[in-house]
C-alpha cells in the first residue's frame, strides 16, 4: 500500500530508518520542527534526506516561552532562502489550561503570515481552538493548510472545509481507534480531494503499538477506507496524491 505521511519530526537518528520505510511504502513524507532551536538540524537534513522527504521550519504552541523574536526574522530568511520549506509546525492549543492566549495568537498568525508571504504549505497543530482559528485562517486563504492529528467533529470539518477550500484534514493514530467517534464523523464527511494522514512520529502511536512507525499508518487508511465504504488501495493511491498536490509545489 502506498502511504505519505503528512506529519512527523525526523532527527539525524531517522535517516538510517528512511529506507526501510520507503521499501514498505512511504512514498511521501513532511517532517516539521517544534523548536527554532531545531532550525539547524533540520536543514541539515534537507541535504541528506531522499527528495520524498519534505520539511517544513515553524514553532509549535508549546514551545514558544523560549522562542526570541528574532525568530521571526530567522524563519523569514530561511524561507527565501530555501524555496522547499514549508511552514510548521504552527498553532494554537488551548486545552489543558493554557492561559497564554496573546501570546500563542501572535506568533500563530505571524508564522501564518510568513507562509503566505513565500507562497508555502503550513502544517498546523489546533486543539480546542475552533472559535478563533478559522477567523484567523480566513485572512490568509491563499496559504494551502494541514491539519495535523484533525480531532475535530464532523461540524467543525464540515464548517471549515467551507470557510477555507484549500485546507486539509489530516488523520492520526487515534483514528484507528475504535472509541475515536468524533474523528470517525469527521472522516466520514470531508471529501476524498482533502483527507492525508500523518504519524506525527515519534510522539503518537496505535492503541496496539507503542512503537508505531509512519508505515503503520496503514491502519489509519484501513480505518478511513471502513468508516468511508472505499477500497483502501483507492483511498491509499488519493491521499497519496493529495500529498502531492500540497507537497510538489515546492
Ligand atoms: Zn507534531
Amino acid at each position: 500500500m502506498t502511504i505519505c505521511d503528512a506529519h512527523l519530526h525526523l532527527t539525524r537518528k531517522d535517516l538510517p530508518k528512511l529506507s526501510a520505510w520507503h521499501a514498505a511504502g512511504l512514498a511521501g513524507a513532511t517532517s516539521a520542527t517544534a523548536r527554532h532551536t531545531e532550525w539547524a538540524e533540520a536543514l541539515e537534513l534537507t541535504q541528506l534526506s531522499p527528495s520524498w522527504v519534505r520539511y517544513a521550519m515553524g514553532i509549535h504552541p508549546w514551545y514558544l516561552e523560549k522562542a526570541p523574536e528574532t525568530a521571526l526574522e530567522e524563519l523569514d530568511t530561511l524561507l527565501a532562502n530555501h524555496p522547499a520549506l514549508a511552514v510548521g509546525e504552527i498553532g494554537l492549543d488551548f486545552a489543558d489550561g493554557r492561559d497564554d492566549r496573546e501570546r500563542q495568537l501572535h506568533w500563530f498568525e505571524a508564522q501564518l503570515a510568513r507562509a503566505a508571504k513565500y507562497r508555502r504549505p503550513a502544517v498546523l497543530h489546533l486543539r480546542r481552538a475552533w472559535d478563533c482559528a478559522p477567523v484567523i485562517l480566513a485572512k490568509y486563504p491563499e496559504v494551502t493548510t494541514v491539519l495535523h492529528s484533525f480531532n475535530g467533529s464532523r461540524e467543525v470539518a464540515r464548517q471549515l472545509h467551507e470557510a477555507l477550500p484549500n485546507c486539509y484534514f489530516s488523520f492520526g493514530f487515534a483514528l484507528a481507534n475504535p472509541a475515536a467517534t468524533r474523528q470517525a464523523g469527521a472522516a466520514q464527511v470531508i471529501p476524498t480531494d482533502r483527507i492525508l494522514t500523518d504519524s506525527d512520529y515519534p510522539f503518537q502511536h496505535l492503541p496496539s503499538n507503542p512503537a508505531s512507525v509512519p508505515t503503520d499508518l496503514e491502519a489509519v487508511i484501513a480505518r478511513l477506507a471502513e468508516l468511508r465504504h472505499d477500497s483502501p488501495t483507492l483511498l491509499a493511491g488519493q491521499i497519496a496524491e493529495n500529498w502531492q498536490r500540497v507537497f510538489d509545489e515546492l
